[in-house]
């Protein structure tokens, strides 16, 4: 265990190498791992500390524009894909990364075809249904038995905390929210949203770790949503270990 980041167990026991950072209070820019283009900002130190205590550097990572969409693409070689919130690869040595503050982070590992992937879901992607699609390209393109898949849904908005509109709200199932504080407001739950994608495409209760930890109320995140345009980013990252 250590302070800068948090990993999932199941992810590693399938052979994953995986990792989401944390806000760091004493760190620059509480350790946010947001990307201005300046070399030499603090978040640019942050990266490097980051990827170093994972085992990587910047150079072997492969990483998504993240639009907001529900496309998917495949990797071989680090870089930035354009226009995509879902990375996936079968190289060894490349690190998936995603850049999240309230979005849901979703780390995804075949344990058999070593297949690894990072998906970046908001309520946009979630809504359409972007981790669905994301396991049915492990079934096309690789073969992948849903057996094999393990998952972990990382912390991000909770159901505590993240209220929508009625217009937001209308495009998700009723067991994903519940009524909010005040009219055509609701509390919706874009974790377990996600992980019923998993579910809904066969993937076993016990192979899914869904993380406790909202990024609105618990300060050992970044959050859009409490922190508004100033707020940092976390780094969510699988590579193939
Ligand atoms: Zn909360």
């Amino acid at each position: 265990m250590n302070d800068l980041f948090l990993e999932s167990r199941l992810l590693s026991d399938a052979g994953a190498v995986n990792a989401v950072s944390m806000r760091v209070e004493g760190k620059p820019a509480g350790f946010s791992m947001r990307r201005n283009g300046t070399a030499g900002l603090p978040e640019e130190i942050n990266r490097r500390e980051f990827l170093g205590a994972v085992g990587f550097d910047e150079s072997s990572v492969a990483r998504a524009e993240q639009v907001h969409g529900t496309n998917i693409a495949r990797v071989s070689s680090p870089g930035v894909s354009p226009e995509t919130d879902a990375l996936v690869t079968d190289r060894g040595g490349l690190l998936l990364a995603i850049s999240v503050a309230d979005c849901v982070p979703i780390l995804i590992f075949d344990r058999r075809k070593r297949i690894a992937s990072a998906v970046h879901a908001g309520w946009r992607g979630t809504a359409g249904n972007i981790t669905s699609k994301l396991v049915q390209y492990f079934y096309s393109e690789f073969g992948s038995a849903p057996d094999d898949i393990v998952a972990f849904v990382g912390p991000s908005a909770g159901a505590c905390c993240y209220e929508v509109g009625e217009e937001v709200a209308g495009r998700f199932p009723e067991k994903s929210r519940r009524k909010g504080a005040s009219r055509g407001k609701y509390f919706l739950d874009l974790k377990s949203a996600n992980s019923d994608q998993l579910t809904d495409m066969g993937l076993a209760r016990m192979n899914i770790e869904v993380s406790k930890h909202c990024t609105i109320c618990n300060l050992n995140y970044h959050s859009f949503r409490r922190d508004g345009e100033s707020s940092g980013r976390m780094m969510a990252a699988i590579a193939i270990g």
